[in-house]
């Protein structure tokens, strides 16, 4: 791992108002038993699509009582959900609009309030990570990875020796999980991500990193990642 002080970057005041965005998957949890180690009330931003496993939201409520989570669910724009997916079935047709009616902007309005945000993201999970900084400019906001030169191992190690609980799908093999419609279990060995819209093979990222010109984007490279 990078000798930077990671607790001391977090608790930079230059960094302004944080928060932390989980989607509460396979890995969530160890970033938000270490952040919240540093900075115990952190805002932590959970985007509920609508669309989640019920496995997922009992894990973000379980992991949220363990760890006296400060939890705030962003939701998408009743309105907007009645006008475009009325009958909830938008991601089959078209899962860019759906992603951006359910994921990109609720997330917009919900890290409005901050000046930065911390993301999970590591580099040994593709090539494009492979030189991710643990500090990014993201539009306006700075985006804040502390774990990104953690490796598989560490990540193992950091479950292990908190005895932190596991998303009960990823026994069933979900190495990586996301809403219901557009994730399914991977065989072992393939792909984290290969169960992740893999009925749109021209799909695979969920678009809710920012550009560096403040823009959301989905870039082919990108595609492998999520959140
Ligand atoms: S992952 Fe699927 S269901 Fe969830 S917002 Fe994107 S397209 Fe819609």
């Amino acid at each position: 791992m990078a000798h930077l002080d990671i607790p001391g970057l977090l608790k930079d005041t230059k960094l302004g108002r944080t928060a932390i965005v989980s989607s509460f998957g396979a890995e969530s949890v160890v970033l938000l038993h270490y952040v919240v180690s540093v900075l115990p009330d952190i805002p932590v931003l959970f985007l509920d699509t609508g669309k989640h496993f019920p496995e997922t939201l009992a894990y973000r409520d379980e992991v949220a009582d363990a760890l006296g989570l400060n939890l705030q669910v962003a939701t998408p724009d009743s309105s907007l959900l009645e006008k475009e997916d009325p009958y909830g079935v938008l991601y089959g047709r078209d899962p860019n609009a759906c992603c951006t009616i359910r994921k990109t902007f609720p997330l917009q309005d919900a890290i409005a309030p901050f000046d930065s945000w911390i993301s999970g993201r590591k580099r040994y999970q593709g090539a494009s990570r492979a030189a991710l900084p643990i500090l990014e400019r993201d539009g306006e906001k700075i985006k804040i990875n502390p774990m990104a030169s953690w490796l598989e191992s560490d990540v193992r190690a950091y479950f292990a020796r908190h005895d932190l609980p596991r998303h009960p799908l990823e026994a069933n093999g979900y190495p990586s999980i996301g809403c219901a419609p557009c994730t399914q279990p991977v065989a072992a060995g393939d792909d984290q991500r290969a169960g992740r819209w893999a009925h749109m093979p021209d799909k695979t990222e969920c678009g809710i990193h920012l550009g560096p010109d403040g823009r959301f984007v989905r870039s082919a490279q990108d595609r492998r990642e999520g959140e």
